[in-house]
């Protein structure tokens, strides 16, 4: 029986995979699956020392700079793959979204397989070769996601074998909840629960210090707002995961079982720690470790 996952796993467990199954959960196509009973969070400890493969984005590619260094990091982590499996269900418009990446050559010259075109979603996902999944709002991926009943293939196959991109929205989702999302809620997803293919949150777009908002006349007025900084720490009076403010441009990489910060700086928040800065082309692992 082929199993891939668990042959990192804290223990060796291959042989007693029928003992495992029955404590938490069964085996289809021959792998492991931890049982969805277990939350995400719990079942990422598990998974954190697998092939698994992540190139999560925080958003902002807009300018021609940062548009450039996307796509060599899509080019060297998609590798000779063909197409993409790409999810745009963060935005309303599903053609739109496919169009805008070729359109501002986002796509990085890969074929872009929108699963919206596809009858069986979670068929396409059994299938795919890599896995995109697109920003907007994250409310509406995640009730999308659930809607379809898609979270556990898709946390299966990227744990399994799968190299999954997010940018922004698609970030969010690969994280073991949407609480630090920049979003409005503006549709019910029925949990905060998302894939947990991370150890921490990311919360994209980040940026700290206080708002200031430009007037007609080209001054500047102070807002007085919460700032992404008071998010988090009230998202910290309340949880615990370690949470990563990932500034526009850049990316977190996940290869090799290493955390590498690339194209922009990150801020990095523990509970009941100071906030510790990190710059483009730092490793985070053992930070988000602990
Ligand atoms: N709305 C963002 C996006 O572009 C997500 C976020 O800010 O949390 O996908």
């Amino acid at each position: 029986m082929e199993i891939k996952g668990v042959t990192h796993w804290p223990f060796d467990c291959s042989d007693r995979l029928g003992e495992i199954e029955s404590w938490f959960g069964w085996t289809i196509d021959g792998k492991l699956l931890i049982a969805s009973a277990l939350p995400a969070w719990v079942q990422a400890i598990f998974w954190r020392h697998t092939g698994m493969k992540l190139l999560l984005g925080s958003g902002g590619f807009r300018t021609e700079q940062r548009v450039t260094f996307l796509v060599k990091q899509m080019r060297s982590f998609f590798g000779d793959v063909k197409r993409i499996l790409f999810v745009p269900y963060a935005l309303a418009d599903h053609d739109g979204y496919v169009k805008m990446l070729i359109d501002r050559g986002l796509h990085a010259g890969y074929e872009l397989d929108g699963i919206h075109n596809h009858a069986d979603p979670i068929e396409a996902v059994h299938h795919a070769e890599a896995i995109y999944v697109g920003g907007g709002n994250t409310f509406r991926l995640v009730t999308e996601l659930h809607g379809r009943d898609m979270l556990g293939i898709i946390r299966q196959r990227v744990r399994s074998d799968l190299p999954y991109m997010g940018v922004s929205a698609g970030s969010n989702v690969a994280c073991p909840t949407l609480m630090t999302t920049n979003d409005m809620p503006i549709v019910m997803p029925p949990s905060f629960e998302t894939l947990g293919l991370t150890t921490f949150q990311i919360n994209p777009h980040y940026f700290n210090g206080q708002t200031h908002v430009e007037l007609a006349d080209g001054s500047f007025q102070a807002h007085f707002g919460e700032t992404r900084d008071d998010r988090i720490r009230e998202f910290h009076e309340m949880n615990d995961m370690p949470v990563v403010g990932l500034w526009e441009g850049g990316v977190l990489r996940y290869e090799n079982n290493k955390w590498q910060l690339k194209g922009s700086a990150a801020r990095v928040f523990l509970k009941g720690k100071e906030p510790q800065d990190m710059q483009a082309d730092s490793e985070l692992g053992e930070l988000l470790a602990s």
